[in-house]
């Protein structure tokens, strides 16, 4: 059988629920210092609708940092907020809702 999708009954490939998610989504990018002069960059605000785990890998592998999901934040080694934002944008989310 198929995927189908639980929200919308949908099969995977026809849902469109993700990306209704991404166009709703108010997005927040910031940059926050920690301790020991560890910069990271924080996108918070994603929905559960959004592939997290999918987006956190992407953003790693474009921007070749370390980086976690935990809670719904996507916590990335290094200050990446220009560069996030354009990936964000490219993969659907809009510009409006992107707060950095
Ligand atoms: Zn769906």
């Amino acid at each position: 059988m198929d995927d189908i999708c639980p929200k919308c009954g949908l099969p995977k490939n026809l849902c469109i629920c993700e990306q209704i998610a991404k166009e709703q989504q108010k997005i927040k990018i910031r940059v926050d210092h920690r301790r020991f002069r560890k910069t990271v960059t924080l996108v918070s605000g994603l929905g559960k609708d959004v592939d997290i785990e999918g987006l956190t890998k992407q953003l790693k592998k474009n921007l070749a940092c370390g980086g976690t999901a935990k809670n719904g934040v996507i916590v990335l080694q290094g200050d990446h907020r220009k560069k996030v934002k354009a990936l964000l944008l490219e993969q659907g989310f809009k510009e409006e809702l992107i707060e950095d």
